[in-house]
């Protein structure tokens, strides 16, 4: 290899572990140079998790499909038109993207170039953080400086920001997810300006491309500056009209909730059934945004046991932990242990299950038909008024009591 890479480095067991080294290995058995590029290679260096690997080889893709299948690896051409492919081994999913250069953006589409040169891959990626490559063995090549930028905390656009934000406008959302996961210390100003310059120009991007974004970035640990930057540019009020004051979703990063849709959802309190419809949340994700807005029930840390079981039941688990954390966050001079004890009962708390069914409606004699349920639902209200205590043997007695 004639290139003198930046450094080594010892690749986690993400990039080395059986499942890659397969695909590596698969991929270069045509003698490709391919390696590991974008994210994996970033947070590789900091030694945090890997989760997506991506792969780049000069190979276009029908050359990686048949490499991939000659391998007796599955190969599914995900991206074609972008160059890429997925490849999954041991049910691992990984994205193997020929070499490419952006020949002409519109800042919504890319028509793109397949190259056979590293040095003009990492040139069209967005960050300098997220251009690095490494070879499998360990070599690290590093054209744009990334490395030292993720060492001082800097999110740096990969040449001029405001040419490289034209020609896609995702790429200002994307600035301050990397800003909230990656920066530390004062923002470049230029990169800033440039966002603010571009704010106007955001109603441009699908609903999806902002909802993963936005979702990223309220998953940072502390994304609460990185928010505030997008308000004061302007993006904020461009891609989530519905954002209201921070103090909640301050309130919820102190006290570690790191839930991207319960953040969202504070930061957003009115936002509901409309906002997720508008960010085109999957239907669970929407189901539970229009939980946590208005008419908000709002648990109170002072609630008795028997209500706080009463309500657990009729929430179930994971909506009563998103209400209860918000409310949480939302009481300014709340006491932490009695919301902490609450969280901690709800993780214990086991679903008691009515003693009685509609079997046993039949047995007392009432006929098939809408009674049954009116009579089993009567019933289950009354057991749980009385804090799910009754038996099956009191159940049955209530039972006869009503039927008629
Ligand atoms: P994460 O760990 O959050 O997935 P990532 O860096 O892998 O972060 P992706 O969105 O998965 O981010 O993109 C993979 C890589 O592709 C990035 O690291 C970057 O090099 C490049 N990339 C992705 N989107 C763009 C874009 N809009 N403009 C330029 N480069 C991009
Ligand atoms: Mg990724």
């Amino acid at each position: 290899m004639s290139e003198r890479p930046a450094g080594r480095i010892v690749p986690p067991e993400a990039l080395t572990g059986p499942a890659a080294g397969a695909v590596v290995a698969a991929l270069a058995a045509d003698g490709a140079e391919v390696r590991f590029v974008g994210g994996c290679v970033r947070d590789a260096l900091l030694g945090r998790d890997v989760e997506d690997v991506d792969i780049a080889t000069p190979d276009r893709p029908d050359a990686v499909l048949a490499l991939l299948e000659r391998a007796g690896i599955k190969g599914a051409p995900t991206g074609l038109a972008h160059g890429t492919v997925t490849a999954v081994a041991d049910g691992r999913p990984f994205q193997v993207t020929t070499l490419r250069i952006d020949v002409e953006t519109d800042g919504r589409h890319a028509e793109v170039a397949f190259t056979d040169s590293f040095e003009a891959d990492a040139a069209r990626r967005d960050f300098t953080i997220n251009a690095m490559s490494l070879d499998p063995s360990g070599d690290l090549f590093d054209y744009v400086g990334g490395r030292a930028d993720l060492d001082a905390g800097r999110v740096r656009f990969v040449g001029d920001a405001g040419a490289r934000i034209a020609e896609d406008y995702l790429r200002v959302l994307r600035y301050f997810r990397f800003l909230a996961r990656y920066g530390r210390g004062l923002p470049e100003p230029s990169a800033v300006e440039a966002c603010r310059d571009a704010a106007g120009k955001l109603g441009r991007l699908s609903a999806e491309r902002i909802q993963t974004e936005m979702l990223k970035t309220l998953g940072a640990p502390n994304p609460a500056p990185a928010v505030e930057l997008m308000r004061e540019t302007g993006v904020l009020r461009a891609v989530l009209p519905e954002a209201g004051p921070s103090d909640v979703l301050l309130a919820l990063v102190g006290i570690d909730d790191r839930d991207p849709l319960r953040r969202l959802a504070a930061l957003a309190p009115s936002g509901g059934r409309a906002l997720a419809a508008r960010l085109k949340l999957p239907n669970a994700m929407a189901e539970r945004l229009a939980a946590l807005s208005p008419p908000l029930l709002k648990p109170p840390s002072s609630l008795s046991s028997s209500a706080r079981r009463r309500m657990l039941y009729d929430l179930g688990v994971s909506l009563f932990r998103d209400l209860v954390l918000l409310a949480w966050a939302a009481d300014r001079d709340g006491a932490a242990p009695r919301w902490r004890a609450m969280l901690d009962e709800a993780h214990r708390w086991e679903r008691p299950e009515l003693p009685v069914r509609g079997g046993d409606v039949l047995a007392a004699g009432v006929t098939e038909g809408p009674d049954v349920g009116r009579l089993l639902a009567e019933i289950e209200n009354w057991w749980r008024e009385r804090d799910f205590l009754p038996d099956r043997r009191a159940c049955l007695d209530r039972l006869s009591d009503l039927a008629p």
